[in-house]
């Protein structure tokens, strides 16, 4: 475990220094779906207490055992409208909010469990009918209606990229989730920040682009657990 987590921090290291970035600028989000539980706790005992699920469930077990203190809870996955009351008390920050139902009844959940939510717009840059996501030419109204919400602090973009022969092929959609952000912090007069970007195949070329959150999973806990599982 050690040697990977520091070769990937490597790998995240050098890619920043590339493109001029401070390294600490970008945080690894280790993606802990099927991981068993031993692999997860010696992860976090290393100092990787980013953590990223899925799925609600599998989470509720991993937060009974490892708990709010060690580690910081990233909802990664397409999240169901009913499970928004549950993912309030789970996560620190969801990455996926691609509607504005979505976010109103996390907005809802989170102001009456007295907490304003980190979240992240999920973009769909690519434009594949299969996956979730907003289309980019919604973007700016959908952040429109979200930003005022007062149970979310939405401060930045998501996308997870079409899958790619090679990096380099992810380029494009990181550069253009990249320009989205600029263009609505302009429109809106927003501050935006954050860009969850890159997982296992392409998360160098993510952090070249400007990611500032990557979501890592088969590269820190081997692929015997299976990337992408959904
Ligand atoms: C599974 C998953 C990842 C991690 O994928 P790897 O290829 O294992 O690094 C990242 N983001 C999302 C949304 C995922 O579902």
């Amino acid at each position: 475990m050690r040697g990977r987590l520091d070769e990937v921090r490597g790998r995240m290291a050098r890619a920043a220094e590339r493109a001029g970035r401070d390294p600490s600028s970008v945080v690894l989000v280790g993606v802990i779906k099927t991981v068993p539980e031993e692999l997860i706790r010696e992860a976090v005992s290393l100092g990787l207490v980013d953590l990223g699920e899925s799925r609600v469930q599998e989470t509720e077990a991993h937060v009974g055992a490892i708990g709010h203190e060690a580690a910081r809870w990233h909802m990664v996955g397409h999240l169901q409208r009913n499970k928004a009351g549950r993912a309030v008390d789970l996560f620190d920050r969801v990455h996926g909010v691609d509607s504005v139902g979505l976010a109103e009844a996390l907005s809802r959940r989170a102001v009456t469990a007295g907490r304003r939510l980190r979240a992240l717009v999920e973009v769909n840059v690519t434009g594949e009918v299969t996956k979730f996501g907003a289309a980019p030419d919604t973007v700016v109204g959908l952040l429109e209606r979200v930003v005022e919400l007062p149970g979310l602090a939405i401060d930045g973009l998501m996308t997870v990229g079409a899958p790619v022969a090679t990096p380099g092929e992810a380029r494009s959609g990181f550069a253009r989730l990249r320009a989205l952000r600029d263009e609505s912090e302009r429109a809106l007069g927003l501050r935006l920040p954050e860009l969850s970007m890159g997982m296992s195949g392409d998360f160098e070329v993510a952090v070249e682009e400007g990611a500032t959150l990557v979501r890592v999973g088969a590269a820190l806990f081997g692929e015997r657990f299976g990337p992408g599982r959904d």
